[in-house]
């Protein structure tokens, strides 16, 4: 484990054939990341996907707007974090100056009562970003700040991989949050979008889960909360970019194919199939989503392992998020940031202005006026139906962002999908890491158990790399390096 290094070094070996066979089921973030590790290592690779399109929940497609135009889609808006490292270093083979990149200035909070907290400028060393985050906030004061559970809120400050989910895992992020006694508005501002933007209610949240993302995103981030952004549609910036590389170095794609089940092979081999086909192979990654893995398992019975069966039976998945965009013949105000986070507005979690900040957006509002806004909604109630919903999202735009309110609505795409980890209070004990009981078979994916602090996109891409690296440890090919904030809070040595 290399700390806090940002390499894009990829393995020594490159293109020297090294004998194996690898099939990677699934084409998201931590298949491409096994599938590029293993190809750059002379392993012959086979991704299968079940959508015809790589990327998955990052992935995108084209539809079409009502007049014929066609657009490029996605799960909408994406935050690239600077201390991504092991995704970064998978998209430097794509862009090796990750030029399609961004930067965003800040990543601001708007409550409902015109509240704004600011994570820009924010000194970088902790914990003086936590003290000045804290003197900013305008909804904390002095008496407030002396009521607040200090000894609670160290605990920000003291994680460590194995102590802190030992300590916290059974606790809900509910129950962690309110023994902050941290005031209302302040709350909400600081804590509550930051659990929802995991897609997991907080009373349903494991707190041993937010500490660690307290330290990944803010604590224990060397590069501050602050993130970069596609200037380009997911397709044209990475997917496809990665569909040649990929190809280049041999790797065979099946799209829109499903994997059904895995079974034993001959001399030590695994059977992959699909609808259509078997495919035999030295090694197996499994870097599909939560529900796939549990039907894969469940039809694979030389997976046999029954302590093991049962964590993949264990794993579940949060509430469903939904995605909003909108094509509107009105401007927004000059000065609108390009995302925000919104509290306190209902469902609505957060607003983005593509036009702001994405090429085919831009060239839409320079030929047509108006705006792009594009709604987000995580951990959504199961008793919202989608007009329940929109109605609501819509009333939070128009009361944050008024000048919306007489504009009308050109065009829309809207997704509700429910394929999202759950990581519920009590599952990290029981969560499968990469390493399966089966020689060769590895499971990979951002609901994956690291030994890294780690979350999202850049969780799916180091559990890829570790993947590879499993599979590629029976070879002498270089292992792929995978880079980490500190494993531990500045604070881990204090016993509290
Ligand atoms: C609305 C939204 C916003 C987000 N915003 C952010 C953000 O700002 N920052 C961030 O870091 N992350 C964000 N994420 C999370 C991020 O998209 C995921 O963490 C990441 O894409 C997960 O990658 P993965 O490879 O682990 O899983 P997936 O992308 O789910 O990949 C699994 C793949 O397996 C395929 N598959 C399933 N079953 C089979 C089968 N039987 N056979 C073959 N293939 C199969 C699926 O089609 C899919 O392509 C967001 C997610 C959503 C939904």
């Amino acid at each position: 484990m290399t700390p806090t290094s940002d390499s894009s070094q990829s393995g020594g070996n490159r293109h020297d054939v090294n004998g194996l066979e690898v099939t990677v089921v699934g084409g998201g973030i931590a298949g491409i990341a096994a599938a590029t590790v293993l190809a750059e290592r002379g392993t012959r690779v086979t991704i299968i996907e079940r959508e015809r399109f790589l990327g998955g929940r990052a992935g995108a497609w084209t539809e079409r707007m009502a007049n014929g135009d066609s657009f490029e889609m996605e799960r909408g808006f994406h935050a690239f974090f600077r201390q991504y490292y092991n995704l970064k270093a998978l998209l430097r083979r794509i862009d090796p100056d990750l030029s399609f990149l961004k930067p965003l200035d800040d990543y601001p909070i708007l409550g409902p009562e015109g509240h704004v907290q600011s994570f820009s400028g924010l000194p970088r060393r902790t914990p003086l970003n936590v003290m000045v985050l804290t003197a900013r906030t305008p909804t904390i004061g002095l008496r407030d700040l002396a009521k607040v559970n200090a000894r609670r809120a160290l605990e920000m400050l003291t994680f460590d991989v194995e102590k802190t989910y030992k300590r916290r895992d059974t606790m809900s992020a509910k129950d962690y949050l309110d023994s902050l006694r941290f005031p209302v508005d302040a709350r909400r501002l600081l804590f509550d979008v930051f659990s929802h933007s995991f897609f997991n209610p907080e009373a349903d949240m494991s707190a041993g889960e937010l500490l660690m993302m307290f330290h990944f995103y803010f604590t224990g981030n060397p590069e501050g909360l602050v993130f970069d952004v596609a200037d380009a549609p997911f397709s044209h910036s990475i997917w496809k970019p990665f569909e040649r590389y990929l190809d280049r170095l041999g790797v065979r794609f099946r799209l829109g194919e499903s994997a059904t089940g895995v079974r034993r092979a001959d001399g030590g081999r695994w059977l992959v199939s699909t609808e259509q086909t078997a495919i035999e192979s030295d090694g197996v990654v499994l870097a599909v989503t939560v529900p796939a893995l549990r039907h894969l398992v469940a039809a694979s019975h030389d997976l046999d392992d029954p302590g093991w069966r049962s964590s993949i039976d264990s794993l579940e998945l949060t509430l469903p998020f939904a995605v909003w965009r909108l094509w509107l013949d009105k401007p927004v105000r000059n000065g609108r940031a390009p995302f925000v986070g919104t509290t306190g507005v209902g469902q609505l979690d957060n607003i983005s202005i593509y036009h702001l900040f994405e090429n085919e957006s831009r060239e839409w509002v320079k030929s047509n006026g108006g705006s792009i806004v594009e709604l987000h909604a995580y951990a959504v109630p199961t008793h919202y139906d989608d007009e329940a919903l929109r109605n609501e999202l819509l009333g939070a735009l128009h009361v944050l962002y008024p000048e919306t309110r007489d504009a009308r609505i050109v065009d829309d795409h809207y997704i509700m999908a429910g394929d999202c980890p759950a990581f519920t209070p009590g599952s990290h004990a029981q969560r499968p890491g990469v390493k399966t009981p089966f020689d060769g078979v590895t499971l990979a994916g951002d609901f994956v158990k690291l030994p890294i602090p780690s979350a999202l996109m850049e969780r799916a891409a180091a559990s890829g790399f570790i993947a590879a690296n499993h599979i590629l440890a029976k070879t002498d090919a270089a292992p792929e390096p995978v880079s980490s904030v500190s494993r531990r809070g500045i604070l881990a040595r204090l016993p509290v």
